[in-house]
């Protein structure tokens, strides 16, 4: 599939998060948040080089005590920027940038008074570090939910700019934006609204989105309605599960809008009684197989018989067709050979390798 042109994205202006660039037509980064304690920065590392290896690009750590604002210095042995999220208590975001935080996300509305959050402001203008603004229904002020009788989209963007407003008006504006709602068609709304009214970078996530199979529902019709009108910078797929899911999700959804090269595309069929293979747990483990081959931009389509599975396996760079026992193995709509089913993820792992 064709990446989707720079000119069909909402134009933003360009922050620089460490090593990483996000907005002014960048290519979308993908986030994910530790669910370690910060505090145990060994574990912290561990979860971080794991979850690089999948694919994000930027994370996210609670920085809940000083101890964990201190921990921020021994995780710096990662490769992607370090995003340290502070919440109540502005003394925590001051430590966490001089401990070497890449950018703070803050919710300025429970930070507390004007002078704690332009310390805050202060601080990250000294170090040169963003600062994402975050807002989410759950926290608007009591204002905003009489003026619009509760939660909504309207509230959520005007809370949100307000506080934009306020660090404008401290001298700062190096800013990342973010409003979140569980409420899927809510956030499709605001972010059509905010995205008329700012350009500052917006990242993108549903927040509380739900477990693994219900928040990648979520996310994926959220994020997709969103990042198909063009707008938004970055993302976060949010999962009550392991990280790497998140970043998994949140790759195979830019992938499947366009916006996001490279990685094996596998194809499979959803079985049916015609099928002679143990279909379903092969398609599950090329899954996993191809995770390795993030540097090819194919596609592998797994079928589980003759009826589709050639014709597919046209299309795909490298296919199975299922037998009985057995499969068809097709290179460019060639048949290679056939190979027994116990070696067919072998031998469409030894077929990837050869393609560099
Ligand atoms: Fe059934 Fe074959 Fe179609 Fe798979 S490809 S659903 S096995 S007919």
């Amino acid at each position: 599939m064709e990446e989707r042109a720079m000119t069909d994205r909402k134009q933003t202006k360009t922050v620089s998060i460490g090593n990483r660039k996000i907005g002014g037509g960048n290519p979308i980064l993908i986030q994910s948040m530790c669910n370690t304690k910060t505090e145990d920065a060994e574990a912290t590392v561990s979860q971080i080089l794991a979850l690089e290896e999948a694919g994000c690009d930027i994370i996210r750590v609670a920085v809940p005590t000083m101890e964990a604002a201190g921990a921020l210095k021994r995780l710096k042995q990662i490769h992607i920027p370090l995003v340290a999220d502070i919440h109540f208590d502005y003394r925590l975001a001051l430590a966490a940038i001089e401990n070497g935080a890449d950018k703070i996300r803050i919710n300025p509305g429970n930070i507390g008074s004007e002078e704690r959050v332009r310390a805050v402001v202060d601080k990250a203008k000294e170090y040169g570090i963003p600062i994402r603004v975050g807002v989410n229904s759950g926290s608007l002020e009591k204002e905003l939910l009489e003026k619009y009788h509760g939660v909504t989209a309207e509230g959520i963007v005007e809370s949100a700019l307000m506080k934009v407003r306020m660090i404008e008006e401290m001298g700062y504006d190096n800013l990342v934006i973010s409003i979140k709602s569980s409420d899927v068609l809510m956030c499709i709304k605001a972010h059509e609204l905010i995205a008329e009214q700012t350009a500052y970078p917006l990242h993108v996530g549903i927040t509380e989105a739900g477990t693994v199979r219900s928040g990648t529902i979520k996310s994926s019709v959220g994020l997709g309605i969103i990042l198909h009108q063009g707008i938004g910078d970055t993302i976060r797929v949010s999962l009550t599960g392991d990280p790497v899911e998140e970043v998994m999700t949140a790759k195979q959804i830019l992938k499947t809008l366009g916006l996001r090269k490279g990685g094996v595309e596998v194809v499979s069929c959803p079985t049916c009684g015609r099928t002679r293979i143990d279909l379903i747990s092969l398609a599950n483990r090329v899954e996993a197989m191809v995770t390795e081959f993030d540097h090819l931009d194919v596609k592998v389509a797994v079928m589980g018989c003759v009826v589709n599975g050639p014709g597919e396996a046209k299309e795909a760079d490298l296919g199975v067709a299922g037998g009985i026992g057995e499969g068809l193995l097709f290179r460019k709509g060639e048949i290679i050979r056939k190979v027994p089913e116990e070696s067919l993820l072998d031998a469409l792992r030894e077929e990837l390798i050869k393609l560099g």
